[in-house]
């Protein structure tokens, strides 16, 4: 009687030991799960913020402004150079004339303009245009505003260069000057920008002068978004002036001025 009793309590107590041991065991591996489910819950909630946030990315739409510089007949009445300013400016000018083609600089600009618009939109772009036909009278001041009231995210301004001097060669990128009065708030996103533009200009084998910012132009004055101005080349020098009108040139260039905006994008 007294070792069944005995082997009771002994029974008792390796029951309550093994309990008590076994209990906290369980709750460890309760816990341990517990924090790697939580984990994989984490892990798994991470991937899909990446993914809305990849998909968010792609989702978002940038919008660019694109201005074919010029119109078939230019508008000597003056306007603003920029807002305040006491200094008067051509509303717009007909730009300059192929030597060669004969062909008027905003023919060629609306037609490389065009070109661009394709790109960008196969790219993912949103796209306006200032103009989509010649014969129109929208001023450098109206574009640039046009471009404000659209919330455009970045200006690209088409046009060719002229010179009394017919060996002249090569594309010039123009930007807002980053000490001008008007400009400098949008002097760094327009070089940025430019300098993308230029160094895929560079790498398709465009010869590119350079980089120039300008606090002279109406239409960077007024404009309240980053700008690039791309000069293709000049309409005054003969091979230039007949390859800009070549499509396959014209197609290059314009792939490679988009593929620099759209490196802008990816990397702001
Ligand atoms: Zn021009």
């Amino acid at each position: 009687m007294r070792i069944y009793k005995l082997s009771l309590v002994a029974i008792i107590i390796l029951g309550i030991i093994f309990i008590g041991k076994s209990d906290p065991m369980k709750n460890l591996y309760k816990n341990s799960a517990s924090i790697i489910t939580g984990l994989n819950i984490d892990a798994k909630d991470q991937n899909e913020n990446k993914q809305d946030k990849k998909s968010n990315e792609k989702k978002e739409k940038y919008l660019i402004c694109i201005d074919p510089g010029h119109q078939s007949k230019g508008d000597w009445k003056t306007e603003q150079v920029g807002p305040g300013s006491p200094y008067q400016k051509a509303r717009v000018s007909s730009g300059t004339v192929g030597i060669s083609t004969k062909k008027p600089e905003y023919i060629l600009n609306l037609e490389a303009s065009k070109v661009l618009k394709h790109i960008l939109v196969s790219k993912g772009f949103d796209v306006v245009m200032t103009r989509e036909s010649n014969d129109v009278n929208i001023s450098n001041l109206e574009r640039a505003t046009f471009a404000n009231k659209k919330n455009a995210n970045m200006v690209i301004r088409i046009h060719a260069d002229g010179s009394d001097d017919t060996s002249i060669t090569g594309a010039s990128i123009l930007i807002p000057s980053q000490k001008g009065q008007y400009t400098a708030p949008i002097f760094e996103a327009s070089y940025e920008c430019a300098n993308l533009v230029k160094s895929k200009m560079d790498v398709a084998g465009f010869k590119v002068n350079g980089i120039y910012e300008r606090d002279d132009l109406t239409g960077f004055n007024w404009s309240k978004v980053p700008v690039v101005l791309v000069e293709m080349g000049f309409m005054s020098n003969y091979n230039e002036d007949q390859m800009m009108s070549n499509p396959e040139y014209q197609t290059k260039m314009m792939q490679s001025i988009a593929d620099g905006v759209e490196e802008y994008f990816q990397i702001k």
